[in-house]
């Protein structure tokens, strides 16, 4: 069977890419072929529900990497009714559980007001910060645009300031 011509999820061909599924090994094996709506909406994790009833279908792929990400998805849509139909293979159990259980674990970011950050945001600073090891103030009132999310902390986002990267303590900041 050729696998790239068509969405695998919704069997789109629009702008048709390789998506790695959470937690695989980057192999073609643990990964699926998405459309750009398919692949846009699991990486913001902006799940549309009447477009994922495509998955519907895609839980009965014979390809394995497919029935995961459906496995995945669905779960994140709170389907159990449908979860509890699926039948994966040990290995693609293994791999949809460690997927579930990190997602499960994800670090939430959350600015002073407890609004949700996300990597490519705008914030503004709500308190002039000293800059340790860069010697100069970061001003209250300054916005830093497209903000990155360390990895194993959910207290600090990254951004520019002065043309500098620097870590910001989330409890001073604002989502503009
Ligand atoms: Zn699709």
């Amino acid at each position: 069977m050729a696998r790239s011509s068509v969405c695998e999820l919704c069997g789109s061909d629009e702008e048709v890419t390789l998506y790695e599924i959470p937690a695989g090994d980057g192999s073609e094996e643990q990964s699926v072929y998405l459309c750009k709506t398919c692949k846009t909406q699991i990486e913001e994790d902006t799940l549309d529900e009447t477009h994922f009833n495509c998955l519907n279908d895609a839980m009965w792929s014979e390809v394995g990497a497919v029935k995961v990400l459906s496995y995945i998805l669905l779960n994140k849509l709170g389907r159990q009714d449908l979860v509890d139909m699926m039948y994966l293979e040990d290995d693609e159990q293994a791999l949809a559980n460690k997927a579930v259980a990190a997602d499960a674990n994800k670090l939430v970011f959350r600015d002073a007001n407890g609004v949700e950050l996300k990597a490519g945001d705008s914030v503004v600073i709500l308190k002039d910060l000293d800059v340790k090891g860069a010697g100069f103030t970061a001003k209250r009132g300054t916005t830093v645009t497209k903000i990155s999310l360390p990895s194993g902390m959910d207290d600090h986002v990254e951004g520019r300031v002065n043309g500098v990267k620097i870590f910001l303590k989330t409890e001073f900041l604002k989502k503009a």
